[in-house]
């Protein structure tokens, strides 16, 4: 009997040991949290989540702002992955109704100079992750980027646009022909840039091409 007892303590044993050993960490600030959380109670209330709205042609989560700005710069310029799988997450709970209405995903290519000396793509992270949420194949090789366009951050509207303008595209040998694609990128703020990389891909014969980025901005006239 005494046998049977203890071993049905040690899996909580283990999993108390793990904890102590591999904390669990706030998924933005990695900070140590309970094994239950995802976020620290800071970041919790700091997080805006734009609900169930969708912005323009793009499905985003959160709004570009506070602790998600940092996490998404962390992983985009220091390579800090601990806030991918809760963004995934927060992404796959947003079409997971309708991942029958896709047959794969692509992310937003990085310009091949960009990505080498980054070493990753953040967008290729999240699409990962997010794709094998929803039991769905990625296939990053339906778009190329032809030109490592200059940060957007700086430009107005028509700048933006003008700036992805011929940035991407299909290359040859691609099959897109048919195919219901969801795009992932990371931030959107204009949407010049998923706009530009999903034109191309409906010209290359895709049927359905659905934006989706982690975080979106907010229009300046939209703020409360
Ligand atoms: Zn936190």
């Amino acid at each position: 009997m005494a046998d049977t007892k203890s071993s049905a303590h040690a899996p909580r044993l283990i999993s108390r040991l793990q904890y102590i050993l591999f904390p669990r960490r706030c998924a933005l600030c990695a900070c140590v949290v309970s094994p239950d959380d995802a976020l620290c109670e800071s970041c919790g209330a700091a997080v805006l989540t734009l609900g169930n709205t969708q912005r323009g042609a793009c499905l985003a989560p959160f709004v570009y702002g506070g602790v998600v700005r940092e996490a998404l710069l962390d992983l985009k310029f220091g390579g800090e992955r601990t806030c991918v799988p809760y963004f995934a997450d927060a992404l796959a709970q947003y079409v997971r109704e309708e991942t029958r209405s896709f047959d794969c995903l692509c992310a937003v290519p990085l310009h091949p100079a960009r990505q080498k000396s980054r070493g990753f793509n953040q967008s290729d992270l999240l699409a990962d992750a997010l794709a094998a949420r929803l039991s769905l194949p990625v296939q990053s090789d339906l778009l190329a980027r032809l030109r490592d366009t200059p940060s957007q951050r700086t430009l107005d509207h028509a700048g933006r646009q003008e700036n992805v303008q011929g940035a991407f595209a299909v290359p040859p040998g691609a099959v897109v022909q048919g195919l219901r694609i969801l795009l992932v990128d990371d931030i959107t703020t204009t949407g010049a840039t998923l706009r530009e990389a999903s034109g191309m891909l409906r010209q290359a014969g895709a049927a359905r091409v659905q934006c989706i980025a982690v975080a979106t901005t907010v229009p300046k006239n939209a703020r409360s």
